[in-house]
């Protein structure tokens, strides 16, 4: 077969096409990691404006913090700030003293712990 042709998106508007994984509402805004804004982020992650609950794709982290939190990939991250969990599904390093922990929402994984 010949080369695939690019695989059509769908358009690309302001509002991000993410859903919610925490509430199922489509109405999210994803901050792109890298861009310039008020915070300078190096983390990717995208919020929701029906719960408010933020959902990480990717955080960077340093070789220390790489230590403390004990990543992995197949691992479970916990962001006690908003209760959520991930399952990390990668590790990258990209610098000398940076990482990208790519991650998961486990959204399941609330109902699924309590035993
Ligand atoms: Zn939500």
């Amino acid at each position: 077969m010949a080369a695939m042709p690019m695989p059509h998106l769908p358009t690309q508007n302001a509002l991000s096409d993410r859903v919610c994984p925490w509430c199922g509402s489509g109405d999210t805004r994803l901050i792109q990691r890298g861009y310039t804004g008020p915070t300078d982020e190096v983390d990717q992650y995208f919020t929701c404006d029906r719960c408010g609950k933020v959902t990480y794709e990717l955080i960077a982290k340093t070789s220390r913090e790489m230590r403390l939190g004990r990543f992995r990939a197949g691992g479970v991250y916990r962001d006690s700030a908003h209760q959520t969990r991930y399952l990390v599904s990668r590790i990258l390093k990209v610098g000398l003293n940076e990482y990208l922990v790519y991650l998961k929402p486990m959204p399941a994984a609330e109902a699924a712990v309590a035993t």
